[in-house]
């Protein structure tokens, strides 16, 4: 043991066609990290047919010598990984170092690096190496690799359409050019520009040149620290979501991670903002003291684990919540969606659409003229300067403006007006939010403990549900509900908490039950007062078609207006919409447009 062995060739071809060479995003990923590791500035990656016929990356890091060169072909002595049992512990080891005689080994490799004298080029076929000759000087490396795993067809097999793979690498190199806003990346396919960033340094910049100027004008900054954490960084407004998770990206001390939990907090922060199963595009960075988290590296991908997690999470959702809290919420009419989503869980043909909206709306600016370059960098500088200057509105009263109103249609929607423009108000939407906001309130400080009930009733359950519930009786005691075994699958409610309305009690009762039930597993108090307050505000509030008189509209508005956030249902619809009345002149087409 601990004798360093050299890794038979069996072994070490296994390795090169599993672990560490998947598919053309791995290849890219680790020919990347080699141009970070060589300090390059300026990394371009281009792709014939998503990378299955040819990746070719160019950087301006060191370079090497001819004998460096001809010596990361070869398999490295390794002490680490001895047989093919270790080689299902692969993920434990931070397998570095393989990956260019793995890569050649399977492709057309061609390596052309320089470190700003006399240049090398060697060419590899399968692991064979064919040619070394002299090259040009130009400092830095360039590697192409050609036909990929052309020589193990299993594998070829494997490969999913060039949606797919050109999705994950697109979705892979967007990541770096945000963690790296000091490099320039640029990501060609098929002679089409994908992502071009400018290397400046500005993580504004990086951002809008992967999610687009319209993902940018609906983003605020953040920051906040403790004595652990320092995090800053850029999270979209609730009314920009996407339908999966991966515009959520954390950097930790520099480095994309991966954490379900951070995603979670971070989409959790913006709970009843939006629909919960819709995701904000985040890009934030956590400065920590190293001995504070615990990385595990694998091939393909970088878990972590914090030593102080919920003080992190806590500190996030403060952050996020409390940015939140201070800006206008009101959607105006435009909608604003991200053509940009490559994605790993997204459908196929999700993916494909979008990838293909990607390369039809980018291949303008590769021809692009100097011009309309120096308007979108103004653009981009007055947007930059907005973001950072957001201004603060404190006073909830303030933030719904006082209106009033004037009409309703199809009895669901009420019009309002001021001097500032007209405004839409779901009904139903804005009496959900009043309706939550007293619940929640209610739940956390009931006046009196329990109301007997006059006639008790009894509630037969399912074997199932009756389990769960059994179990959630204590649970049920503290909420002040005196609920019993009754025999059989049969419970019998006694008393019930002063805030369920009168004439409500028997139907409000079995929804809280349904509640119970539904969370099994993941109960807690507070996710059951966040569910069971949703759900109530939604069975108290008038429903749409409902006509409801002009003094009850002014009483709803005016109750609106005095909850914490005023412009979400507690599904996260919006309550009411605004139009300007600059964007009604524009409407109408009147003077000045
Ligand atoms: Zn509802
Ligand atoms: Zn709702």
């Amino acid at each position: 043991m601990g004798k360093i062995q050299v890794m038979d060739e069996v072994l070490a071809n296994k390795i090169a066609a599993g672990e560490v060479v998947e598919r053309p995003a791995s290849v890219i990923k680790e020919l990347v990290e080699n141009s970070i590791d060589a300090g390059a500035t300026e990394i371009k990656i281009e792709l014939e047919e998503a990378g299955t016929k040819e990746m070719k990356v160019t950087d301006n890091g060191t370079g090497m010598s001819k004998e460096d060169a001809l010596l990361s072909f070869e398999r490295h002595a390794t002490s680490k990984l001895k047989t093919e049992f270790d080689l299902f512990h692969i993920e434990t080891l931070g397998f570095r170092g393989e990956a260019i005689p793995s890569i050649a080994s399977v492709s057309k490799f061609i390596l052309k690096t320089s470190t700003g004298d006399v240049g090398t080029q060697i060419t590899v076929d399968g692991g064979h190496v064919k040619k070394i000759e002299n090259s040009d000087a130009r400092k830095g490396t360039m590697v192409t690799v050609k036909n990929l795993f052309y020589n193990i067809p299993a594998r070829l097999k494997h490969m999913k359409s060039l949606y797919t793979e050109l999705a994950l690498i697109t979705d892979y190199v967007g990541k770096m050019a945000l963690s790296k806003p000091d490099i320039q990346f640029t990501l060609v396919n098929n002679g089409n520009i994908l992502l071009n960033t400018d290397g400046s340094g500005n993580l504004l910049k990086a951002i809008k040149s992967v999610y687009g100027m319209d993902v940018v004008k609906k983003m605020v900054e953040v920051s906040i620290e403790d004595e652990d954490y320092q995090i800053s960084g850029y999270i979209t407004l609730p009314q920009v979501h996407r339908s999966n998770r991966n515009g959520m990206i954390t950097l930790v001390n520099g480095r994309v991670v991966k954490n379900y939990e951070l995603n979670r907090a971070i989409n959790d922060s913006y709970h009843s903002l939006k629909p919960d199963n819709r995701y904000p595009i985040t890009v934030l960075n956590i400065e920590v003291d190293p001995s504070l988290i615990d990385v595990n590296v694998h091939p393909t991908k970088m878990d972590i684990k914090f030593s102080k997690q919920e003080e992190l999470l806590a500190l996030i959702e403060k952050m996020i919540q409390s940015r939140l809290k201070t800006i206008n919420l009101i959607p105006e009419v435009e909608e604003v969606e991200s053509t940009y989503t490559p994605l790993f869980e997204e459908s196929k043909k999700e993916q494909t659409s979008l990838i293909l909206n990607r390369v039809e709306e980018e291949e303008k600016p590769y021809q692009k003229e100097q011009i309309s370059l120096d308007l979108e960098e103004k653009e981009f500088q007055k947007i930059e300067k907005q973001i950072h200057e957001k201004e603060d509105i404190e006073e909830p009263e303030k933030r719904l403006p006082e209106m009033y109103p004037i009409a309703l249609v199809h009895g669901t929607y009420i019009v309002c007006e001021n001097e500032d423009g007209m405004y839409l108000m779901d009904q139903h939407a804005a009496q959900e939010r009043v309706n939550y906001e007293r619940f929640m309130e209610q739940f956390g400080n009931p006046k009196e403990a329990s109301i007997p009930l006059l006639v008790p009733f009894t509630v037969e359950l399912s074997n199932h549900d009756f389990i769960i519930l059994k179990e959630r009786l204590s649970i049920l005691k503290e909420l002040h509900f005196e609920i019993e075994e009754f025999g059989g699958n049969t419970l019998i409610v006694k008393e019930h908490p002063t805030w369920i309305p009168e004439g409500y009690e028997e139907e409000m009762i079995r929804h809280v039950i349904d509640v119970v039930i539904d969370l099994g597993k993941d109960f807690s108090i507070k996710k059951f007062n966040e569910k069971a307050a949703t759900m109530l505000a939604c069975k108290m509030a008038i429903k749409a078609n409902m006509r409801i008189s002009r003094e009850e509209h002014e009483q709803l508005i005016n109750d609106l207006r005095k909850c914490k956030n005023p412009f979400n249902c507690p599904h996260g619809r919006p309550t009411t919409i605004f139009y300007s009345n600059y964007d009604l002149e524009k409407l109408f087409k009147r003077s000045g447009f």
